[in-house]
């Protein structure tokens, strides 16, 4: 049985949740070196808020289109700075993608990655280079792209996007931010990795998982002594201790 697209995403969006909340302190960190410390408090309450907002709804009698566009709606209404503008217009530019897909083809997958990148680069008038999350989501859209060029597998597609996007939030350490906060720092940021690309690989390892069950990359994030994150088949589990 092919599984409904909506409903698929809404297990991606409880698996987003419940990593983003196994990584909140830590994100909190990195943020608190260049920042005000509050990207993990930040990312959690979005993604909270998206999860209670779809638990409100019929998922499965849900287009995607509306589903990507109610949670964007609910991530812009919970938070406040300007990550909540930013992947509100990611999901937006998303939902556009979905319009009238019934499949979660590899094809579709790659489409949202895009989306999201878009709508960032889009709402933040950003590119390449700044220190921001986009220097993880750009480098994943192409390879997403990439990837449908050649009909990769999923497996092999999301492996090449997490790759793609671990090497983009690495280069941050040796970028000085153009935008926001750790602006103002200029020289000083350097060396240090930018919370919003380091939580944006989160989210797109939480969407391999979703995707081909199985985090894409985990075994290099291993290595590295990143988190790993929990494997939730379902979306029952996936909700279960995902509150701190
Ligand atoms: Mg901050």
């Amino acid at each position: 049985m092919v599984e409904l697209l909506s409903h698929c995403l809404n297990r991606m969006f409880h698996n987003i949740s419940a990593s983003i909340e196994e990584t909140k302190d830590h994100l909190s960190a990195l943020d608190g070196v260049i920042g005000d410390a509050d990207h993990g408090v930040t990312m959690s309450i979005g993604f909270q808020a998206v999860k209670a907002e779809l638990s409100r709804r019929n998922v499965d009698a849900m287009a995607a289109e509306d589903l990507m566009n109610t949670a964007a709606m609910a991530f812009l209404n919970s938070v406040g700075a300007s990550t909540g503008p930013l992947y509100a217009t990611g999901m937006w530019r998303a939902a556009q993608a979905l319009a009238g897909a019934a499949d979660a083809t590899p094809a579709i997958q790659a489409a949202i990655v895009k989306g999201i990148a878009d709508g960032v680069r889009e709402r933040g008038k950003g590119q390449r280079g700044d220190k921001t999350m986009l220097d993880a989501w750009i480098p994943a859209a192409e390879a997403g792209a990439a990837a449908v060029r050649r009909s990769e597998s999923a497996e092999q597609m999301w492996r090449e996007i997490i790759a793609a996007a671990e090497a983009g939030a690495d280069a941050t350490r040796s970028m000085v931010a153009s935008k926001g906060r750790a602006a103002r720092l200029g020289e000083r940021a350097l060396g240090h990795v930018d919370p919003g690309a380091t939580s944006a690989v989160i989210i797109l390892k939480a969407m391999a998982l979703t995707f081909c069950g199985n985090a894409a990359g985990t075994a290099k994030s291993a290595e590295r002594g990143t988190p790993r994150f929990r494997r939730a088949e379902t979306h029952e589990e996936a909700g279960k201790g995902s509150r701190s």
